[in-house]
């Protein structure tokens, strides 16, 4: 009986799943629920400094276990979120989780920062920058081992007092970066005058990194200007040991990717950063 039910549910669910807006809708109507019982919750991927091979950081990537649907990935709710009013929620649950972790990771002996993602959308939250010193200050956390990543897909530039709130944000000892970078309108004039400390450049541009080259006259002069402008160069969707190389050679700061480590929870990531401090079993290999 139990079962019908469930594939009663189901049904239903799928019914909604193959009407886009309504399905959106369900899943809205069910995320302050979600947030609450636990269904949603942060993976971390680790952030590898290129020069020493240490986990510098890790990035909170939001997950969503839903009981009918299974996992679902940020792509399929965090659009949803932005237009139902529910991305505020979202990120200020991902922001609390990210510091509650990092603190604890920092207190047994971990040095490292955590980044989080924000939405565009969440510049023009009137009290974001409150609620981010807030947090920082509830959890103890030196605000310079946190940064926030804002996608520059869209026109960021666009968005009222855009400028303003960065560097407010800034002034809270925060660090910006410009998430998936070459994506969006993003030009050398917008690099300069968003105030950040740090460049992802989108993976599309590093996968085939070692085999593309429109792709590493790209990536090179990002690096170029980005360096030259003071910031730090982060590479996300590495997938193997060529391009890594490759990305150490031509001076970039940080990589990401599945080569190194998937998202994992967060028990993992401990593993991990317990076998890179031995150093006779470091796992993330980089020559
Ligand atoms: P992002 O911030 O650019 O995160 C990188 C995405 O690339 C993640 O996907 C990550 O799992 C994936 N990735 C990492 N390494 C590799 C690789 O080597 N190869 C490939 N193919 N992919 C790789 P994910 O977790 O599905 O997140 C997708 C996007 O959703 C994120 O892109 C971010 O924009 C957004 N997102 C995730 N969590 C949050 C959140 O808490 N708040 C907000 N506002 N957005 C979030
Ligand atoms: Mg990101
Ligand atoms: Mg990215
Ligand atoms: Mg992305």
């Amino acid at each position: 009986e139990e079962a019908a039910r469930a594939n009663e549910i189901w049904k239903l669910y799928d019914a909604q799943r193959s009407h886009a807006a309504s399905w959106q809708l369900s899943l809205m109507g069910r995320l302050d629920f979600a947030i609450d019982s636990g269904e949603i919750w942060v993976a971390y991927q680790p952030k590898v400094l290129l020069a020493t091979r240490e986990i510098v950081g890790m990035e909170a990537l939001v997950r969503w276990n839903h009981p009918m649907v299974g996992p679902l990935s940020p792509d399929q709710f965090i659009a949803a979120a932005e237009t139902h009013n529910k991305i505020a929620a979202l990120t200020y649950f991902v922001l609390d989780r990210a510091l509650t972790d990092l603190a604890r990771l920092q207190a047994a002996g971990h040095a490292l920062g955590v980044s989080v993602n924000l939405s565009p959308k969440m510049l023009e939250e009137r009290d974001l920058v409150e609620r981010v010193a807030e947090a920082l200050a509830r959890h103890g956390v030196d605000a310079a081992d946190v940064t926030l990543e804002i996608t520059e897909i869209g026109d960021l530039l666009g968005i009222p007092g855009c400028i303003q709130t960065m560097q407010r944000l800034v002034a809270t000892g925060v660090k910006l970066s410009i998430d998936d970078y070459g994506t969006g309108n993003a030009t050398l004039e917008y690099l300069a005058r968003l105030p950040s400390h740090e460049v992802k450049i989108d993976r599309t541009f590093i996968t085939d990194l070692d085999e593309n080259r429109d792709n590493l006259i790209l990536v090179r002069a990002t690096l170029e200007m980005a360096h030259r402008l003071g910031r730090s160069v982060v590479a996300e969707g590495v997938e193997n040991e060529g391009v890594l190389r490759l990305l150490k050679k031509l001076g970039c700061d940080v990589a990401q990717g599945y080569l190194l480590s998937r998202p994992i929870p967060l028990p993992d990531l401990i593993v991990l950063l317990e076998d890179s401090a031995a150093p006779d079993r470091v796992r993330l290999v980089i020559s």
